[in-house]
Order: structure tokens, then C-alpha cells, then sequence
């Protein structure tokens, strides 16, 4: 048994995670970012100092232990941290900015598993570092906007400002004042996060503590005029990309590194508990936090078992399955030998061609080409060594000819072609 909350991701599964980093891919390049990838282990402190201990992924889920060298480490919980240190470590402040890095990879909360909700889930980022221009968080929101809608889902952002060191320290004075008052009838976790993190409480998902919410005060009446600016412009720009989105106050993401813009991406019209696809946000104080020169950043992080999900249940289209075009048969050492070299031809010239050359029986082989869905097969038999032929079987009509060796590839390029004019090839 694998540990709880760790999958297999099976063959059978593979299409959906081949469109999706198609598609990421594909945003990278139209969007003008780079890949970049770092180690799934790190330094237990790179998470503690930038997403902050009060947070629930560092208090409670990190997987952190002390290793052979009495380094304390962790599995990374997200991929802001590491990208962030990364761009310190590299010097990548004297490239021109802003820095547009994206990232595609697994990472660990030791969360409480259920549906949608994993210990290893993978996620991909896109990150802006170097740019404190609204119109950033506006793309960024654009693409993550697009990744899904685009698709056909029915998708909503859910966006708020949480301020920022100027602003953000009045509000929570004003929002700890009021929550103090209803101390007593918030949830028992809730009555922590009072001392702990108070942003935290108006995200609860108790409803009792949800209702409580509803008159608690609103950060975007507490904005700084930096802020609140900011935030304006984001909007107009989101309003001429006609991105919808809904204020939400309830908006406020799990690390303390955020400021400024924060959004979470959701799929409407969905019963029960809603789940974000992705979050993201401004952290224009982390690279500093983190050692570097102070550098404004956003970015945005999407999970890829829950975009899986969505698209099974929104029948989305995805890649179509592997089907080999030919399949070889053989019967006999000596035709096998051939066959094995014929293989190989048929691969440099760019066929996809599939084999089971272990099998001796020329029924198990064909039934496994039937299964595969080949258009047709090519056999060798004592009697095609003899001759110096193939038999190629149209496995659809199972109408056989008999062709020259020397003259199959001619003959597999006139009738593939043939297929694809008319139309009975699908790539
Ligand atoms: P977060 O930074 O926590 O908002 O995570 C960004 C996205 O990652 C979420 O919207 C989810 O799609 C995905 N995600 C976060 N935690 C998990 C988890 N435990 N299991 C599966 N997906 C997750």
C-alpha cells in the first residue's frame, strides 16, 4: 500500500497530465515565461521565513525532519519560496526585469486526505518577479482566467487586496477589535487564529464563523491610497480583458507573504463545498525577507489533480490516446530477426509502430495489433522469408496483400497518405 494521501498516477491517466503541461507550455511561450524548476527538498527555515509559521502549511502540514547531516529540511509545501530564493541565489536581479520564471512539479502538505485534497499534489506556477505594475497582476490573472475558461469551464475569479506593510498592520488592529467582541461564538480553531493570524479567521469554512463574517470590516475600507490605487487598476485592466471576477473579501490566502492583489480562480455553479483551482498574489516583500535587494513580485499557482477533475466531469477534450499507425508480426527466428531490423527502418522514418516480438504465436499477436487499434500490420512468415515479401493486413476490412520487401516503405508512404487524405488518420 502507498502512504495515504500519495497517488500513483497511472498510464491510463497520463493524457490529462500531458495536456495540461502542453497547455502550460503553451501559456509559457504565448506569455513569455521560462522554465525553471528546484529541488523538491529545501531548508526547513526558506519555508518558515517567507510563509510564515502562524500559517496552517507550516504549523501544522510540512513535512520537515532533521536529516543524516542534522540539517533540518522539508518538502516543499509550494513553489514561491523556492523560486524566490532561487532568483536571489542566482543573481537574477541584474537581468533585465521583470523575471518571468514558471514551474510544473509535486509538492507536500501532510493535509487531512479527502477528495481534492492530497499529501502529494502537483501544482504550476507562473511567477513575475521584478515588477510592481498593475498590469502584472492583471496578466497573470488573465492567463490563469484563460487556462480554464478557454475550455469551456465556467470560471470565476475571486480576487481582494490584503494591503501591505503600510496598511495592513491598522486594519488588523481594527479587524482583531471586532473579533474579539465575538470571541466566544467563533469556532475553537478560530478563537487561535484571534491571536495567531487573524486574516485567517474571515476564511474559516465553519458556517457559524462565516455568518459572524458578514459584518466583520472590510480590508479594501482600510486600503492605503498605494494600495488602493493599485488595486483600481487591476480592476480597469481585468475590465478590458473582460475577465470576470468578483470582489471577496473573504480573499486573504494562507501565507503571509501576500500583498497588495489576491485571487483564488474557482469553477462556478458547483454544488457543496467549493474548491479553488488555483490562488495567487503579489509578494512584493519576500525577496527582501528572503536576503534579497527589495523587489516587487506576483505570481500564481494551480492545482493539476484538481484540473484533472474538472475537466472528467466537464467531458473536456483532451489529447487523444497513443495509437500506433503499424504493428509487426512475426513467425520464426529468422523472421523475427528481419522484423526486428524492420522496426527500427520504420521508426527513423517517423511511423509509430508497435511489437510484441516476445509472442511466437501469430494469433496472439494480431488479437494484440486488434486491441491497439492499428490500421494495419505487417507480417512475416516462413513464407515471406522464402519469398523476400510482407503480408500487410488491413485490420479493419482484414483484407491481406502481399508486397515486395524491398518496396514496403514506398508502399506504407503511399497508403498512409492516402489514409490522411482521406481523412482517416487523426494527427
Ligand atoms: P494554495 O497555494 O494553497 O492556494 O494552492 C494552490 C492550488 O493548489 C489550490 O487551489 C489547489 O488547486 C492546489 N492544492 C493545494 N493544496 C492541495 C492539496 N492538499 N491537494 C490537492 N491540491 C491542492
Amino acid at each position: 500500500m502507498n502512504l495515504r494521501g500519495m497517488k500513483d498516477i497511472l498510464p491510463s491517466e497520463q493524457r490529462y497530465w500531458d495536456f495540461i503541461f502542453n497547455r502550460v507550455q503553451q501559456f509559457a511561450r504565448d506569455y513569455g515565461f521560462q522554465r525553471i524548476e528546484t529541488p523538491i527538498l529545501e531548508a526547513a527555515s526558506l519555508f518558515t521565513r517567507s510563509v510564515g509559521t502562524e500559517t496552517d502549511i507550516i504549523s501544522k502540514e510540512m513535512y520537515a525532519f532533521v536529516d543524516q547531516g542534522g540539517e533540518k529540511v522539508a518538502l516543499r509545501p509550494e513553489g514561491t519560496a523556492g523560486v524566490t530564493r532561487s532568483y536571489i541565489e542566482h543573481g537574477m536581479l541584474n537581468q533585465p526585469q521583470p523575471v518571468k520564471l514558471f514551474y510544473y512539479g509535486p509538492m507536500f502538505r501532510h493535509d487531512r486526505p479527502q477528495a481534492g485534497r492530497q499529501r502529494q499534489f502537483w501544482q504550476y506556477g507562473f511567477e513575475i518577479i521584478g515588477e510592481q505594475n498593475a498590469v502584472m497582476d492583471a496578466q497573470l490573472i488573465t492567463m490563469s482566467y484563460k487556462f480554464y475558461a478557454e475550455l469551456g469551464l465556467a470560471i470565476q475569479i475571486e480576487i481582494n487586496s490584503v494591503g501591505c506593510q503600510q496598511c495592513r498592520p491598522g486594519y488588523l488592529k481594527v479587524l482583531t477589535g471586532y473579533l474579539k467582541n465575538i470571541k466566544k461564538d467563533l469556532c475553537e480553531a478560530c478563537q487561535v487564529r484571534l491571536l495567531k493570524n487573524p486574516l485567517r479567521v474571515l476564511d474559516c469554512s465553519e458556517k457559524g464563523c462565516q455568518d459572524l463574517m458578514v459584518g466583520a470590516p472590510q480590508i479594501l475600507d482600510h486600503l492605503c491610497n498605494e494600495c488602493k490605487d493599485h488595486f483600481v487598476l487591476v480592476l480597469e485592466y481585468l475590465d478590458e480583458l473582460e475577465v470576470k471576477y468578483n470582489l471577496n473579501a473573504k480573499i486573504v490566502r494562507g501565507l503571509d507573504y501576500y500583498t497588495k492583489t489576491a485571487w483564488e480562480i474557482f469553477e462556478l455553479g458547483r454544488d457543496g463545498q467549493q474548491e479553488a483551482l488555483g490562488g495567487g498574489g503579489r509578494y512584493d516583500s519576500l525577496v527582501q525577507q528572503l536576503g534579497g535587494r527589495a523587489t516587487p513580485a506576483v505570481g500564481f499557482a494551480c492545482g493539476i489533480e484538481r484540473a484533472i477533475a474538472r475537466f472528467k466531469t466537464n467531458d473536456i477534450a483532451v489529447s487523444p490516446v497513443y495509437a500506433p499507425q503499424l504493428y509487426i508480426a512475426q513467425l520464426g527466428l529468422e523472421a523475427r530477426k528481419k522484423c526486428l531490423r524492420l522496426y527500427e527502418t520504420l521508426l527513423r522514418k517517423g511511423y509509430t509502430v508497435a511489437e510484441s516480438f516476445s509472442k511466437s504465436s501469430l494469433k496472439d499477436q494480431l488479437e494484440l495489433a486488434n486491441k491497439l487499434g492499428v490500421k494495419y500490420s505487417l507480417i512475416i512468415g516462413q513464407k515471406e522469408m522464402v519469398d523476400g515479401t510482407v503480408l500487410i493486413r488491413d485490420m479493419e476490412s482484414g483484407n491481406q496483400e502481399v508486397v515486395d520487401f524491398n518496396k514496403i516503405q514506398d508502399y506504407m508512404a503511399k497508403l498512409l497518405s492516402a489514409e490522411v487524405r482521406n481523412g482517416r488518420v487523426d494527427d
